[in-house]
């Protein structure tokens, strides 16, 4: 029989109030601090394993974090197929930055706000990141990701915005002013992906950041995936590019390519991939 000392109450679903919840048991407090951006969680339970929260908001679990992972990196990095300049935004976790080292790249920039989600990531969920920030191609910096695409000269094939919601730090992340940046910060032909929420209970977030992305990219739109501990069915990846043709990419380059990459995911297969572009009634209204 598992004692819970605690329960945490996703608070991804706090705008709901008491109509609905979700409930984790928590049978660990693994490490909780404040820190300057956050209050930080990471905690046991038996179902998800190690479960990191920031703000009450269930951000990733050792238990189904790769069904989220896998296809913010391999549906952009497959798609174009030469990426070589990577820039994630956020992904304190190490997860984002895993999966994308496991591509042919040159170099992955990595902008995250707040040095303590590294630190207490790589020493409580350690697999997340699985020694991703020790690898050469990795380049970790400490900024708000809003200033550093602002500032940056540089140019990137994919941009990847592994945030918090909007709300504290991640808020800004959501902002048009921000779009218009990574815009300025992509190559000709490159992709900006965000996180963008579960639809059924975050519809308004989704319809708010394709409208904010339609003014700079030519093709702004989601993706799915299906995370468990992110309740209420798919969640929302946007994709914004210039070049339509990106993410209709045909199915037999796609498994090429898979092929050729060479590693093994639990997940991400080229047919998800494809069919991952394909969505509801009730989603695709959200931002056409
Ligand atoms: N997988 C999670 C999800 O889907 O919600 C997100 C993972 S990651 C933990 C989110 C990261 O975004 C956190 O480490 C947080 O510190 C970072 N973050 C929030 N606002 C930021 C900002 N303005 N600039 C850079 N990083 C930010």
């Amino acid at each position: 029989m598992t004692v819970f000392h605690e329960t945490l109450y996703d608070g991804h679903l706090a705008h709901l109030g008491h109509e609905y919840s979700q409930r984790f048991g928590v049978k660990q407090v693994l490490f909780e601090e404040k820190t300057e951006h956050q209050h930080l969680i990471i905690f046991e339970n038996p179902r998800f394993g190690r479960v990191l929260a920031l703000d009450g908001i269930i951000q990733t679990t050792e238990g189904d974090e790769y069904a989220y992972h896998e296809m913010l990196v391999h549906v952009p990095m497959f798609a174009l197929g030469d990426a070589k300049q990577v820039l994630i935004i956020g992904g304190g976790d190490g997860g984002t930055l895993r999966e994308t080292l496991r591509h042919d790249v040159e170099r992955v920039t990595m902008v995250e706000i707040d040095r303590r989600v590294i630190d207490l990531c790589e020493t409580y969920m350690p697999s997340l990141s699985a020694g991703a920030f020790e690898d050469p191609r990795a380049d970790v910096i400490i900024d708000d990701g809003i200033k550093f695409v602002a500032q940056t000269d540089r140019v990137f094939d994919v941009i990847i915005v592994d945030s918090t919601d909007p709300l504290g730090p991640g808020e800004v992340l959501f902002t048009e002013a921000f779009y218009a940046s990574c815009k300025r910060s992509l190559r000709p032909g490159g992709v900006l992906i965000t996180q963008n929420g579960v639809p059924f209970f975050q519809g308004d977030e989704l319809k708010a950041s394709a409208r904010r992305l339609a003014p700079h990219f030519a093709d702004a739109r989601c993706y799915l995936t299906v995370v468990p501990s992110y309740v209420g069915g798919y969640m929302a990846l946007g994709w914004a590019s210039d070049d339509a043709e990106l993410k209709t990419v045909p199915l037999d380059i796609l498994r090429e390519r898979f092929d050729r990459a060479g590693f093994a995911t639990r997940y991400y297969t080229p047919a998800i991939h494809a069919g991952a572009f394909n969505m509801p009634a009730f989603i695709a209204c959200l931002t056409d």
